[in-house]
């Protein structure tokens, strides 16, 4: 079998083989008879943001199998391993159990009693000492969005500080930016049904069969409708994703920026662009066709590897195109400049109006099942329901929805998460409660990160997980309920809200967040003024009606009922700006010139090869969760380090050989090399799932200037042989 067909066959897109992992049959596979459910329950995938649906069975109280919901309009009953697994993580060994506090410098059970007065006293004591920012909080985009909104509301209402942000600002905070700065809104336009009507699909920093493997059905549906349409897939990496496309790009790191200019510049110097578009819906066009005068295809050639004729044929295939779709994640977001590339990703739709047609978008796919939650509800980089921080009429509507003196709304967005963490190692942030994150492996530049654990006065880790690499640090550890443990809603990539259903009892004395945060609140002495009578996520979800109410997010118009009853809705209908007007000041969407800077670490001859890091299929982000599934962990239960076998030649590496990636920060030992023709030369490239390999070792402390996301990928690195045990 090619290497292709293994992949397909992988991801459950080839038909013709059946087996266990994709099978509708329920109980197929499922070896002993005690495993056989005897109740399904609806729900929807808890890990990556495409949302699958799922049916989850039980028998006698415990979670047993899983199989995909053949009626759910995202997945079609297919699931990926992870998802086939996800029963697997209830009730695991590696569960939090019970609350933890620090004594004597042991983590020692206690009540929840005594756990929340601690976490309550100590926050307030601290604030009392060194004022109301000095806490800091950081979510996370695993949490329903019921848990998100009260939250937020716990946080900036209640303990008064602005400096609450999510882990979701380590992966998809450019493209919030980037949406902010060309349509002056967040809101991915488009929906996955896109991807299967394009005629170009063009992937840039996108390997989703590893990490969004259910969408690559889409691509295989739309080659069964058009033969003709093309796969482009820009990366520097020969990623699973890359072998499945027509045409794979193999730009230089960090030089996508030039590319996109570069596909701009040929797009009108060819007249390939919709002149009716841009004169009516855009603004600066004139500016813009200047400034991408100077990327001609030598130009950007010399930048990005690629040939003259790639970079003009690639333009000529986007701008010939009845619909054109660009899709990308992580290879873009993870960068100091990814705010920006958003803007030249969404410049390239708006120069063809390539966008609020079917099959036509520029389309962030986020990483966390419910990272749009967060988006949307989650007192980050905006207030609920899309709300600006620096909008008076903004804070006044929420201030009378929630009864509440407007002053105690915050003015300008506190501090992102890194700011967070460099405040604290500042010793600005005194008091820190991370939940449901895993910061000591997914947090840049580590010992920066240890310097801010080490420092502050209290740090709580909420998690369903212990014990943690984080929870090492803690001072309190709250058990927390998971997937499968609570009810709420999830949205999507493709803002559709899905419903999320209690299957089992959380372990031991784990609790679901929503009812930690209420009862934080009581003992804070602010339940009933903030959440007047709330006793499930319910209520939290008819006050996130009210106040989205006419809003771009607006679940006003339908029911957590109709949400199950239609397998997910989406919020803004199928696709956004259909009408090419846009939520900007003169309804028009804006043109950005884009410069390409050369990343920040250059390699030199002390350093010679940059860093790339990435995910594979079988873990989710810090592997608190997949490694408790043993099919998955066996599968790759370790990191390596992919280098092109020239490198290796010239290094006297051989394959298996156990290496230490070093950067000026630090080294991170004991990976095994896989020399491969995937990676180019000069470039390596390791996973960062993994706590005991840690690539955040190594990574550079350096983030996006507007969207405050960390610049993961590209940092100057050598390689050594490992010394021997
Ligand atoms: Fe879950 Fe994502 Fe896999 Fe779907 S593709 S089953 S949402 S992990």
């Amino acid at each position: 079998m090619s290497a292709i067909a293994q992949i397909r066959r992988l991801l459950g897109i080839d038909t013709r083989q059946k087996d266990y992992a994709y099978s509708r049959d329920p109980n197929f596979g499922h070896i002993s008879t005690s495993r056989v459910a005897d109740k399904w329950t609806k729900t929807t995938c808890g890990y990556c943001s495409v949302g699958c649906g799922m049916l989850v069975g039980t028998k006698d109280g415990k979670a047993v199998a899983v199989r995909g919901n053949p009626d759910h309009p995202v997945n079609l009953g297919k699931l990926c391993p992870k998802g086939l697994s996800e029963h697997h993580i209830l009730d695991s060994p590696g569960r939090a159990r019970l609350p933890m506090l620090r004594k004597d410098g042991v983590l020692t059970p206690v009540s929840w009693d005594e756990a929340l007065d601690t976490l309550v006293e100590k926050f307030t004591g601290i604030q009392k000492k060194y004022g109301h920012g000095s806490l800091g909080v950081v979510g996370t985009g695993q949490l329903l969005t019921e848990e998100y909104y009260t939250l937020g509301k716990l946080v900036q209402l209640g303990f008064r500080t602005p400096n609450n942000d999510g882990n979701t600002t380590l992966c998809m905070a450019s493209a919030v930016s980037g949406y902010k700065l060309s349509f002056g809104s967040d809101g991915p336009p488009g929906s996955y049904e896109d991807m299967e009507h394009a005629d170009v699909i063009l992937l840039v920093g996108s390997n989703i069969a590893d990490n969004h493997p259910i969408l690559c059905q889409r691509l295989e549906r739309n080659r069964q409708r058009n033969p003709n349409r093309s796969l482009i897939v820009v990366d520097p990496r020969v990623t699973k994703t890359a072998m499945m496309a027509d045409l794979h790009l193999p730009v230089k790191p960090r030089s996508d920026i030039a590319l996109l200019n570069g596909i701009a510049h040929i797009l009108i110097r060819d007249g390939l662009v919709d002149a009716t578009y841009i004169a009516e819906h855009t603004t600066g066009f004139e500016e813009f066709r200047n400034f991408v005068a100077e990327f001609t295809p030598e130009h950007v050639a010399k930048i990005t590897g690629l040939s003259v004729d790639v970079i003009t044929g690639t333009a000529i295939q986007y701008g010939r195109a009845k619909a054109a779709f660009i899709g990308w994640t992580m290879g873009v977001n993870h960068s100091s400049q990814g705010a920006v590339t958003v803007a030249a990703i969404n410049n390239l739709a708006l120069l063809t109006g390539n966008i609020g047609r079917i099959g036509a978008a520029p389309f962030s796919i986020t990483g966390q099942c419910n990272a749009m939650g967060t988006r949307e509800f989650g007192f980050c980089s905006s207030l609920p329901g899309y709300r600006k921080y620096e909008d008076a009429e903004h804070r006044e509507e929420l201030a009378a929805i929630w009864g509440v003196d407007v002053d105690r709304i915050p003015t300008k967005r506190g501090m992102a998460y890194p700011d967070i963490i460099e405040a604290a190692v500042a010793g600005k942030i005194k008091a820190l409660w991370f939940i449901a994150t895993n910061p000591v492996v997914s947090f840049p530049n580590y010992k920066l990160l240890e310097q801010a654990l080490r420092n502050v006065e209290f740090l709580v880790v909420q998690d369903g997980f212990f014990p943690t690499p984080t929870s090492d640090f803690a001072h309190l550890v709250l058990p927390a309920a998971i997937w499968g443990e609570k009810e709420g809603t999830y949205t999507n990539s493709e803002r559709r809200a899905s419903k999320v259903n209690r299957i089992v009892t959380p372990p031991g004395k784990a609790r679901p967040d929503f009812e930690i945060f209420l009862d934080i609140a009581s003992r804070l002495g602010v339940k009933d003024e903030l959440y007047p009578g709330w006793t499930s996520t319910r209520d939290a979800y008819l006050e996130m009606q009210t106040v989205s109410k006419g809003r771009m997010c607006d679940y006003s118009l339908f029911t957590w009922e109709e949400i199950e009853a239609n397998g997910g809705i989406q919020w803004g209908g199928d696709r956004l700006y259909k009408d090419g007007v846009f939520p900007t000041k003169d309804g028009r969407a804006i043109l950005h010139c884009v410069p390409c800077e050369p990343f920040s670490e250059q390699p030199n001859a002390e350093y010679d090869l940059v860093l790339n890091t990435g995910r594979t299929v079988e873990h989710w982000h810090t592997r608190t969760k997949t490694q408790q599934v043993a099919m998955l962990d066996s599968m790759v239960p370790s990191a390596w380090l992919e280098m092109n076998p020239q490198d290796a030649a010239r290094m006297k590496l051989k394959p298996h050989d156990k290496v230490t990636v070093v950067s000026r920060r630090s080294r991170v030992s004991g990976l095994e090399l896989r020399i491969t023709g995937i990676i180019a030369p000069g470039q390596v490239f390791m996973p960062f799932h993994f706590a005991e390999t840690n690539s955040n070792l190594v990574t550079l402390g350096a983030f996006d200037p507007i969207s405050r996301e960390p610049n993961f990928k590209q940092c100057a690195v050598r390689v050594e042989r490992s010394a021997p045990n």
